[in-house]
This record gives structure tokens, sequence and C-alpha cells, in this order.
């Protein structure tokens, strides 16, 4: 699985700014505008990290970050238009792993996010094993093994790709049309009919009951999702993996960290995001 990020931001052209760059990089991202929302997120979809603006409309970013925390030890990375330095040292305390100050550059942005996924282990371990509901279902992305129940499951290619795309978001209804572009491109033009059958076949080989699927679900005219949560423990890993760094880090180990506080590639934004946030990304 790739790691996967929660993107906070109720700016919507920052937000789907650090989409493009989060997802350019190569991570599975997911994005609200809401606290509540964000919270309700983190808690079923366990992202591997959560980038969160502390100003939010409805709950704030603190308190997004307290509720977070107390739940699980998903890293958290800041956005703060705040210069106040309490503000900053305030968020360290609630758990941030780092905070960036807007304004900034998008790519800032990932080259710390990919620092914060490899110091928590989400980068390395991505050979680990992932599991899901409970252990119901183990997904083993690099000896591209699947258990279900207990018993291994041999996938073709294509339905190899599938379960990896519902797993990558559990809970995200995936329609037809995002199966086949996610398993095929987009070189087959009759393939969106043909997803139902690979679910099927899928189906047959790693649900307990084919016919009454827990683990892959029919959302009747919209797709298919993975019905179960991802489990915060990997099944192969314990300790390493998913536990918070041993205290908060300063700034300057984070700009360390984050690859030598390299120069903004690109424009910053989150100053005057209307000024800032061009339609073309520079890639
Ligand atoms: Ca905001």
């Amino acid at each position: 699985m790739t790691a996967s990020v929660l993107v906070v931001e109720d700016e919507r052209k920052i937000r789907e700014l650090l989409r493009s760059y989060l997802e350019h990089d190569g991570l599975t991202v997911i994005t609200t505008g809401s606290g509540a929302e964000a919270i309700q997120l983190a808690r079923d979809t366990a992202p591997d990290l959560i980038v969160l603006d502390l100003r939010l409309p409805d709950v704030a970013g603190e308190e997004v970050a307290r509720e977070v925390r107390a739940a699980a030890a998903t890293p958290i990375m800041m956005l703060t238009a705040k210069t106040d330095t309490t503000d900053r040292i305030r968020g360290l305390e609630l758990g941030a792993d780092d905070y960036v100050t807007k304004p900034f550059s998008p790519r800032e942005v990932v080259l710390r996010a990919r620092a914060i996924l490899r110091r928590a282990g989400t980068v390395p371990d991505q050979d680990a094993p992932v599991s899901y509901g409970s252990g119901q279902l183990i997904i083993d992305q690099a000896r591209r093994q699947v258990t279900a129940a207990g018993h291994p499951a041999t996938l073709t290619a294509t339905e190899w790709k599938l379960l990896a795309t519902l797993a990558s978001v559990p809970g995200r209804v995936y329609s037809r049309y995002e199966l086949v572009n996610r398993t095929r491109g987009y070189e087959y033009d009759g393939y969106e009919r043909t997803i139902d059958s690979h679910i099927r076949n899928l189906r047959r080989k790693i649900e307990t009951d084919p016919h009454a699927p827990a683990l892959i679900e029919t959302i009747t005219g919209a797709g298919y999702r993975l019905a179960v949560t991802r489990d915060h423990q990997s099944p192969a890993t314990t300790a390493a993996t998913r536990l918070p760094a041993a205290g908060p880090i300063t700034t300057s180990q984070a700009n360390q960290n984050a690859g030598g506080g390299p120069k903004p590639s690109s424009s910053p934004c989150g100053s005057d995001p209307s000024a800032q946030v061009r339609p073309r990304h520079p890639w």
C-alpha cells in the first residue's frame, strides 16, 4: 500500500494544490475542509500522516490534533498562518511532528511529509503487510500475498489492482470508472462493464460467503468499497511502525530532516491563494 495523507484545509485552492503535489509524489490523499470531518476520517481511514491547518471554520486545528492524538499516534504536520512563537510551541506540545508557516511552497510540504513518513517508519515499512478488519484481510504488498480469514488467496493481476485500490482508502466508494482507470488506464473502452465480473471473482477468492460479502461492498448506483477499516497495527510489526517519535522535534531538526531545507522551488501558497495558485502545475 502507498502511504496515505489526510489533508485538512478549508481553503479549497490550497487543499487541491496540496493534493496534486502529494499525489504526484505517489501518496494516497484524502482531503477535507472540516475539522469535525477530519476527526472522523482520521478514525475511519487511519492515515499515515495528517496535514492539518490550524484555522478551520468549525473545529479548531488544535482541537482536531488533540482528538486525533487521543485515539492514535498518527503523525501531524501543522499548517499555520500564525507566526507567534507561543502558538508554534503549543502546536508542538499537542503532538505536531512538524509545522509549516504560510505562505509555504507545496514542494516543501511534500519533502517534509516524506521526512515525517520516513521517521515514522511508514515509508521503509511499506514492505510490511497491512491488516484490515481486525485481521480479516491482510494484504502483503511486497510479496503480493493476500490472506482472507486466515487463508491465502491467489489473485490475478487485475484482481490484485482492484483490491489494492479499494484498500488504499477503506470505506471510500470507488466508481467503476475509477476502478477501470486505476487498473487498466484508458486503453479499453468497454472495460467498465467487466469490473463487475472481476469483483465477482475477487469475492469468490477472499469472501467467507461470496453471496453475502463482508469485505467488498456494492454501493448501488455508485460502485464498490472496502467495508472493513484498516487496523492500526500491522500484523507483522509492532512498536517500530506506528509509535510516535520520542518527543516533539525542534524547527531546526525539522528542517534538517526535510532534506536540508531545500529552497522553495515554486511560488509559495497560503499568503494570497487566489494570486499564488496557478491552474497549471510546474512539473
Ligand atoms: Ca484555514
